[in-house]
């Protein structure tokens, strides 16, 4: 599932291949797309991208934003002229060099969208900060006085923006705290070590370009798997269901 640092990825891979284009149409079917509210756009020029949480916004000329959900599968990739859609494609924004955008996603859970006001949308959603850019002291003022379990913390997106499943397992491996952990019951330190593992798992994993062959051998997201052992410590990985989904972690490592 795309999370911050796929979808800051595909942000990037945009800003090397769609800026200053002029969409000529966009196509696409229901749920994909929201036709209802998607007006027409044709002449519309790409000026710039941005990123809040999960949600990649291109920003047009005159001024409105295409907003894009990756949902479970999604994915951008430009197309040529005259080459085929690529597997799975559900929305095409056409250029007028004949060049496509396609918008991919087996899952369907995907969605894009159009926003006159992508700041407005954001507050709208009331979305949390962007995990990338939050702060120690706005992180301090986030938990103050929460009693909830650390991991359902950090997957809410109205507390902070861009933390999927994947990554909040990362963080917590990295702080030393498990994940069924209520935030009240964490000590000041380990508070203090969760708020820099945020940012600096999330920028490592960008600067990686999200791709996992990639990532630090002392990392447990290559070991998210029932019969992997902890890269610290090698004790056997455990997992627990949290919010649906299976969180690894480490019990010796962890508290
Ligand atoms: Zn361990």
């Amino acid at each position: 599932m795309p999370e911050l640092p796929e979808v800051e990825t595909i942000r990037r891979y945009l800003n090397r291949t769609v800026l200053e284009q002029t969409i000529t149409g966009i196509s696409g079917s229901a749920p994909t797309i929201d036709q209802e509210h998607l007006p027409l756009l044709a002449g519309s020029v790409i000026r710039t991208t941005a990123r809040h949480g999960k949600y990649l916004f291109v920003d047009l000329d005159p001024g409105s934003s295409l907003v894009f959900h990756f949902g479970m599968t999604g994915d951008l990739l430009l197309v040529a002229g005259d080459d085929p859609d690529p597997p799975y494609t559900r929305a095409v924004v056409s250029f007028a060099d004949g060049s496509r955008l396609a918008f991919t996603d087996s899952r369907r859970f995907g969605r894009l969208g159009w926003v006159p006001d992508r700041e407005a949308f954001v507050g709208e959603r009331r979305l949390g900060p962007d995990a990338l850019t939050v702060s120690r002291e706005r992180f301090r003022s986030l938990v103050e006085g929460s009693h909830q379990r650390v991991k359902m913390f950090l997957l809410d997106q109205h507390r902070i923006a861009g933390i999927g499943n994947i990554y909040a397992d990362e963080v917590l491996f990295q702080a030393g705290i498990r994940p069924l952990s209520s935030l009240h019951d964490i000590d000041s330190p380990r508070l203090s070590l969760l708020a820099a593992a945020i940012p600096h798992v999330l920028r490592t994993a960008v600067d990686l370009a999200a791709d996992f062959d990639y990532y630090p051998d002392t990392w447990i997201i290559p070991r998210r798997s029932p019969d992997e052992r902890c890269p610290c410590c090698g004790d056997p990985v455990s997992r627990v269901m949290v919010a649906g989904r299976y969180a690894y972690f480490c019990p010796f490592c962890q508290e």
